[in-house]
């Protein structure tokens, strides 16, 4: 997608350095980190928003959920961590590229 941030990283022309990558996802440091470790898993496929999902989006996304989860420990987060997934406005989404918010290495305050 022209003047998507993540398109433009997942395509190689941002760098940034990917901890983690396959034929489906990127895994790569947040830029401005909320807590200690910050990871965003990064789709390769472009959408936006969970209401477009569609059966080869729910794959890819099952996909995500299924490595972060193989993968927590070489990242630091085997003593636990957040997900978030920030929807439109209200959710404060800021990149229209749906993206899992990975956060942890330190006990996060409730919310
Ligand atoms: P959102 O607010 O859309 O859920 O999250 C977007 C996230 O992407 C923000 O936490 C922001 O810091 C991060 N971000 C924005 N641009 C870049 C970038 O060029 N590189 C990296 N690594 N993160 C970025
Ligand atoms: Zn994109």
């Amino acid at each position: 997608m022209e003047n998507c941030i993540f398109c433009k990283i997942i395509a190689g022309d941002i760098p940034s350095p990917r901890l983690y990558e396959d034929d489906k996802m990127i895994v790569i440091r947040d830029i401005e980190p909320k807590a200690k470790l910050h990871y965003l898993c990064i789709p390769k496929t472009h959408f936006a928003l969970l209401t477009e999902m569609d059966a080869d989006r729910s794959e890819i996304l099952k996909h995500c959920f299924t490595k972060i989860a193989e993968i927590k420990d070489q990242l630091g987060l085997q003593d636990g961590y957040r997900i978030i997934i920030n929807q439109g406005e209200n959710g404060g989404q800021t990149v229209h590229h749906l993206h899992i918010h990975l956060l942890g290495g330190e006990k996060l305050a409730d919310f």
